[in-house]
């Protein structure tokens, strides 16, 4: 019998079959170690945070993930909550509520650097509140940050501080929601923290997470990623996630539409205008075709230019069909479409938009 080998980092089952999930190794890492054991054992996510101070996430699925939050859920500490706010419904753990108990969770809505500066920030939070609330989440707190860019990082930790109580803190989010350049962000902003974490380690714990040691015996604990199969990333290949993902601030693109009228979003989304002329507004990556056609021709024109004209995506053998969904706005409203963006359109204005089949639209208030 094979005998099981254990991260002596994570506690992670050591395998060398798939490189995003835990306690991955190199297969030639391990003949190493098998040859010469007096060495001590660490996957590719131990190596890389003991050596270069660096975390990189792994992903587990539903079940093992609830099996995590279930063995903290007798525990006392702060849970952290991260989202992308360009994705909310792909970020959103269902459930968690239920699964963490009583501890309080912390909503963090990251990527706040996408925005454009004309966004009410408290009108996106408001938003933020209301939907943890339709998903059970009772969040304490909000906040919004940028990981990559550093903004209101400090003002995080006052938080976590704040409602930590002298405890743990758990951050938890689904994958690509930008969980470990937050972690990086807070391990490379505060130089305790970098000391500390080559030297001391937890080995033997059976959960697959990092414990980053706070300045009063306690952790911030980084969990593995979820995977969410709504998100609009499940469907596409990294190429085209990459055409799709914004890196810089949104910017505005504006469309005097009239009934009849439908604009597609590359191939990714189609969105056709039901109602008398009006201005709407496109946030979406900056490179991604928006092109206008009539409605009457766009079923024809998708089935034709689907890979070609109207791409991402470049591969669609796999890609979903698309599915309508109608909305009518009361005020001037943005139309979310997870993952991808929005469209703002003016109060009292009925529209109909497609998207891939699994993904998730709404409606809010129009945030600018
Ligand atoms: P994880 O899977 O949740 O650990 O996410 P990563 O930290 O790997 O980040 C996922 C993607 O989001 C990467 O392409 C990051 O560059 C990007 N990202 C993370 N934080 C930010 C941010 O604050 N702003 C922007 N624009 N992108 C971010």
């Amino acid at each position: 019998t094979e005998e099981v080998l254990n991260c002596i980092g994570c506690g992670a089952q050591i395998q060398t079959e798939d490189k995003d999930a835990p306690g991955y190794v190199q297969p030639s890492t391990l003949k190493k170690y098998l040859e010469d054991d007096s060495k001590e054992l660490l996957c590719k996510r131990c190596f890389r945070l003991r050596n270069y101070n660096e975390i990189t996430d792994v992903n587990i699925d539903d079940d093992e993930f609830l099996k995590l939050l279930d063995s903290i859920s007798s525990k006392k500490g702060l849970i952290v909550n991260v989202i992308d706010i360009f994705d909310y419904e792909g970020s959103v753990i269902p459930g968690l509520q239920r699964f963490v108990g009583d501890k309080n969770i912390l909503v963090v809505g990251n990527k706040l650097d996408l925005l454009p500066h004309s966004v009410n920030q408290n009108k996106l939070l408001n938003w933020i509140q209301q939907k943890s609330k339709e998903n059970g989440i009772k969040s304490v707190d909000q906040i919004m940050v940028s990981a990559e860019k550093g903004t209101n990082i400090d003002k995080l930790m006052e938080l976590i501080e704040k409602y930590r109580h002298g405890q743990d803190v758990y951050v938890v989010g689904t994958t690509n929601t930008g969980k470990s350049t937050l972690i990086n962000k807070i391990i490379s902003e505060n130089s305790d923290i970098k000391d500390l974490i080559t030297t001391s380690r937890f080995p033997g714990t059976t959960l697959d997470r990092i414990d980053i040691p706070l300045d009063d015996g306690h952790f911030l604990i980084d969990t593995p990623g979820i995977i969410h199969k709504y998100q609009l990333a499940h469907y596409l290949n990294e190429q085209e996630l990459k055409a799709v993902t914004p890196k810089k601030q949104l910017h505005p693109s504006t469309f005097q539409l009239r009934d009849g009228q439908t604009i597609f979003v590359a191939g990714l989304a189609r969105f056709d205008f039901l109602d008398e002329k009006s201005n709407v507004i496109f946030y979406v990556n900056q490179g991604l075709l928006l092109h206008r056609t009539k409605t009457i021709n766009a079923d024809e024109f998708y089935q034709k230019h689907l890979g070609e004209l109207l791409n991402p995506p470049y591969d669609v053998t796999e890609f979903p069909k698309l599915k309508k969904e109608e909305f009518t706005s009361h005020q001037k409203s943005d139309i979310v479409i997870y993952g991808l963006g929005w469209v703002t359109i003016p109060a009292n204005c009925k529209v109909r938009v497609f998207v891939p089949e699994g993904v998730s639209v709404s409606i809010r208030d129009a945030i600018i």
